[in-house]
């Protein structure tokens, strides 16, 4: 049996590429399956250097500094914090968006969502610029994607949280569009009057009763407020169609990101609030439909 000692050790040294192994077996031991791509990218971000860099110099030692920072992400990365938490960022439609702790990471499905968008802005007559509205903006992705790929767009990006708000301010300037992503707190859209041309949202959409099955990732670190979409998943959502129905263009186009069960529930209650909209599903990447076109007719 080992007698404790109390005395430490010189810390022994360590070549980069030998931690790098030790931290994919660890996480790989976690079940936690991108291991060799997440223990590259916790390891370059722990030297403060690019993943190139990371693999130009993998025989240099680790400086003491570095491993420890490493071992505290690993750490927290066991503890199944989403990575783009420790890393402080995610890609999302090419761009590098700073993420936080209360704010929801941005999905890949989503950027279906822009693409949409995009096209549907460019669609429009560039004169008078269409008003648009994203509605539940979180970090910003959607409205920054799109500000960053559409000239001259300006958009309202709303969320009821002031910790989202600030985060999306932070990343809309940035990429420098801080003066094109208008932000506003607002409970979906009780702060808005006028006419809005296009309306974007992506609401929590998760039925209540999913939210504990899901990835400990998600279900123990994303803010529940919003993935919850209560009981059947449609309450955000339904909510912001009967709000939408004072402040929509007559020809205006409304698009949803929601799950493949929703899509009846949202159809019929949005035919009660325009009973001659013409309405389109859009599949995501996984060909699961996943968002929703309301088109109004003027
Ligand atoms: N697609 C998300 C997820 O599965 C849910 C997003 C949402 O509720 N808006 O985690």
């Amino acid at each position: 049996m080992s007698k404790s000692s109390n005395f430490t050790l010189p810390n022994s040294t360590m070549r980069i590429v030998d931690k790098l192994l030790h931290v994919e077996k660890s996480l790989q031991s976690y079940g936690i399956t991108e291991s060799h791509i997440e223990a590259s990218l916790l390891a370059a971000t722990a030297l403060g250097e690019s993943r190139a860099d990371l693999y130009a110099n993998l025989y240099d030692e680790i400086p003491e500094k570095a491993l420890l920072a490493l071992d505290g992400f690993v750490e927290r990365r066991l503890q199944r914090e989403p990575l783009a938490y420790i890393l402080q960022n995610r890609e999302f439609y090419g761009l590098q968006l700073g993420v936080r702790h209360g704010v929801f990471i941005p999905r890949p499905e989503t950027e279906l969502l822009v693409d949409l968008a995009i096209q549907r802005i460019q669609n429009r007559p560039a004169q008078p610029t269409p008003a648009v509205v994203e509605v539940g903006t979180g970090c910003g992705a959607i409205s920054i994607a799109i500000a960053s790929n559409v000239s001259g767009v300006s958009l309202y990006a709303t969320d009821i949280s002031n910790v989202a708000l600030s985060l999306a301010k932070t990343n809309a300037d940035t990429h420098d569009v801080g003066e094109f992503v208008h932000l506003v707190k607002s409970d979906l859209l009780t702060c808005f009057i006028g006419t809005i041309d296009i309306l974007i949202a992506n609401l929590p959409y998760l039925e209540s009763s999913r939210i504990p099955t899901l990835a400990p990732e998600i279900f123990l670190h994303e803010p529940i407020e919003a993935l919850d979409g209560g009981l059947d998943g449609c309450r955000l959502i339904n909510q912001l169609l009967s709000q939408a129905s004072n402040l929509l263009a007559s020809d205006a186009t409304i698009l949803l990101e929601m799950d493949p069960e929703q899509f009846t529930v949202i159809v019929e209650h949005a035919k009660t609030i325009w009973p001659t909209a013409e309405f389109t599903r859009h599949y995501d990447l996984s060909q699961t439909d996943r968002i929703l076109e309301i088109c109004l007719n003027s």
